[in-house]
């Protein structure tokens, strides 16, 4: 019994189950669309397909082919699916991604073994094994009163300013990150850090960690080379802002909401 009210189960079929159940077709450019977003109607699979997890109490996989071009990119789906079909996508790219990185045994060399009840590769030859990999990101919206610290970066859209973003290092705490990436990005020192929500990226493999963070002071001084520009803005006079799925924008617009009661 399950107390979750999510479609997505994420439990494996395993290997004795018949190879039927819903599939998502991804093609070289893009996905194709199904009766519902990307899940095409419950079928036989073909022979490649990678089991995802459950959809509606029956199987769900993966199955790679050609594809037609005019199929939507993955990120323009993920910008468009409902919650649960949005995790299944995600899911998806990453174990797919994982998948194909993880052919080999990064100890031994020997070619890995897919198990079928968890996503895991398997050496025979050493036993090692090898989990897809999360790698959690900070991403934080620095504020002083109102006023919010917006940043470009030198691959965004002309006008698109953005909260600022970046990998936690090897034995970093998250909020520890938060404040040098900040100082690193902008030189603002920062003074109380607080946890917002979290959101999966699945290009390839980040898990975005959404932060408040007030700043200590007002005086920007840029890297230049990944922040192109950054500047403070006052809530009435915004940038273009990223767009409405992202967690950079809800961090944005909770922000917004809570000094400008509508
Ligand atoms: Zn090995």
């Amino acid at each position: 019994m399950t107390m979750l009210s999510s479609p997505f189960v994420r439990e494996l079929p395993g290997a004795q189950t018949p190879r039927r159940g819903y599939w998502i077709r991804f093609g070289e450019s893009g996905i194709a669309p199904g009766e519902d977003g990307i899940l095409q109607p419950p079928g036989e699979w073909p022979a490649h397909a990678m089991a995802l997890g459950m959809w509606h109490d029956l199987p769900v996989a993966m199955v790679h082919e050609p594809g037609d071009a005019d199929w939507p990119p993955a990120r323009e789906w993920l910008a468009r699916l409902p919650g649960p079909q949005a995790d299944l996508l995600a899911t998806a790219l990453q174990v797919d991604a994982w998948a194909r990185d993880h052919r080999f045994c990064g100890r031994c060399g020997s070619p890995m073994t897919r198990l079928a009840h968890e996503f895991a590769m398997q050496c025979e030859a050493c036993g090692h094994r090898s989990y897809p990999r999360i790698s959690p990101c900070i991403i934080t919206l620095v504020t002083h009163g109102q006023d919010l610290l917006l940043a470009r970066n030198s691959r965004f859209p002309a006008r698109r300013y953005s909260t600022l973003a970046g990998f936690i290092e090897p034995g970093e705490s998250a909020e520890n990150a938060v404040r040098r990436e900040v100082y690193e990005e902008v030189g603002i020192e920062i003074g109380r850090v607080r946890f917002f929500r979290s959101q999966s990226w699945p290009f390839p493999h980040s898990l975005m960690l959404g932060f408040f963070a007030e700043a200590a002071s007002r005086r920007i001084r840029i890297d230049g080379v990944e922040i192109a520009d950054a500047a403070w803005f006052t809530p009435r006079h915004l940038p273009e802002l990223p767009p409405r799925h992202s967690i950079s924008r809800q961090l944005i617009e909770t922000h917004l909401s809570a000094v400008s009661p509508r």
